[in-house]
């Protein structure tokens, strides 16, 4: 009799083995490059549009199906950051031709301040001329069309993978919001301050063990190139993943940025540190590979909200008025934000209350969340929310699905800083967040890791 019990239990496990399906992977790349002189992004200082480039820039698509079918496609671009009216076109557009849900498509920037503006991210910052305007115009079309497509290609390429996640480890990120004498913050360097060096990657293989690409992420801002460097690249990012795919042919290297918003790379400043720091990301990815990794398996459960982020009191309209007359000279930014809020005063009645802010939370099978957060996310929620729901398994981004400002933590509000007051006016906000945000983000982060039904 025990004979034919381990015979019934040996083919009904084989019955079950052979059934399960393995994940399937596909990845896709479309170059982003500006086919002309266009205005580079992130720093307010620069006076004129990009001349020549590096490197390309690059969309890439990694889309993964579970074994019902179920898809996610994770798109890393070398942008500064999606402004909501590109991502929402693009959201739509992969509905409609793909039909993926919105929870289904993840989009991330690397924060490079050496790509084009992207249409309104960031706004407030530039001086553009009408013939700038639209370059940059002309630009949002290309990066529509061209992630649109690449998102296609991503699903189209899906064939059986093993996909599996490790870490690896990087110093070359600093904490930049650096105390003066006086007690004020200012960005410089605070080696002393957070930082968060971990590498998640998620390693994608063929079922017979060909390595067909990485997604890895570092909290760093991608701003080793300064505002005296004019030719177009993805900085550091940029830097890392040419070298990884120089090492490994045919393979597709993603970057995505974590929480990183309060962290500069170090030293900075010259082409040459650019590369050097992405060299030492793509080794440190490349020895990951040969570490501890945790194989993704089973279904995968996704979740997207967008939650109201309250506003500080808002400027009145006597205010705004005032904002903008202020000819002292020392603000042309605040004057162009006040005038901007005027206009929408007068044509609305009032001035918002929030922004719709939104979380992004996806378990791909029993061993692996992701959880993405709008903004300029600074390295407090990562480590909090590793910290509440455990580092294994777990990869948390910044700078996802759309950036609109800064995402400064509670205890930043006490201290002031760029990243809390003076980068509304460049995001163009009326005024600044109230503390209450960091509860009200890591509450909705970790509700919404629950429902997807994360294991801490
Ligand atoms: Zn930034």
């Amino acid at each position: 009799m025990k004979q034919t019990f381990t015979t019934i239990g040996l083919l009904f496990f084989l019955a079950v083995a052979t059934h399960a399906k393995p994940l399937k992977a596909g990845f896709a790349r479309a170059v982003i490059t500006p086919e002309q002189p266009t205005w580079l992004s992130g720093y307010a200082a620069r006076t004129k549009p990009s001349e020549g480039k590096l490197h390309d820039l690059h969309a890439k698509a990694l889309a993964l199906e579970d074994e019902r079918g179920y898809r996610v496609v994770i798109v890393t671009t070398d942008l500064l950051g999606f402004s909501k009216d590109l991502a929402d076109p693009i959201v739509a557009a992969a509905q409609k031709q793909y039909g993926l849900r919105r929870e289904q498509l993840l989009l991330t920037s690397s924060h490079t301040h050496t790509a084009p503006v992207v249409r309104s991210n960031l706004i407030g910052a530039y001086a553009l001329d009408e013939e700038q305007a639209a370059r940059v115009t002309a630009y949002a079309k290309l990066l529509h069309e061209r992630i649109v497509s690449v998102i296609g290609a991503a699903i189209r390429d899906l064939a059986p993978a093993n996909v599996s996640l490790a870490h690896g480890t990087g110093s070359f990120a600093i904490n930049r919001r650096e105390r003066t004498p006086q007690g004020a913050i200012k960005i410089g360097l605070n080696p002393q301050g957070v930082v968060d060096h971990d590498i998640p990657a998620l390693i994608v293989e063929s079922l017979d063990g060909q390595l067909r690409g990485v997604f890895f992420a570092y909290a760093c801002h991608n701003t080793t190139l300064t505002d005296k460097i004019m030719s177009v690249s993805g900085d550091y990012a940029g830097f890392a993943q040419a070298a990884f795919e120089s090492a490994h042919p045919n393979t597709t290297a993603m970057f995505a940025m974590g929480c990183g918003a309060d962290i500069n790379p170090n030293p900075r400043g010259t082409v040459e540190l650019g590369q050097q720091h992405g060299n030492s990301l793509a080794a440190a990815v490349d020895k990951a590979l040969s570490g501890e990794r945790r194989t993704l398996a089973g279904r995968f459960k996704t979740a997207f909200a967008t939650i109201p982020l309250a506003y500080a009191k808002l400027p009145t309209r006597e205010e705004l008025k005032a904002m903008q007359s202020d000819s002292s000279g020392s603000n042309v930014f605040k004057q162009r934000l006040a005038t901007r809020w005027l206009a929408r005063y007068d044509r609305e009645g009032k001035l918002p209350a929030s922004y719709p802010y939104p979380i992004h939370a996806l378990q791909l099978g029993t061993n692996f969340t992701l959880i993405a957060l709008g903004g300029e996310v600074v390295t407090d929620y990562a480590l909090r929310l590793k910290k509440e729901l455990g580092t294994q398994g777990l990869m948390v981004l910044g700078y996802a699905n759309e950036v609109m400002a800064y995402i400064p933590s509670a205890r930043m509000y006490q201290e002031g800083g760029y990243e809390v007051v003076d980068s509304m006016i460049y995001y163009d906000h009326p005024t600044t967040w109230t503390p209450a945000l960091e509860e009200q983000i890591i509450g909705k982060a970790k509700a919404m890791a629950a429902q997807v039904g994360r294991k801490p």
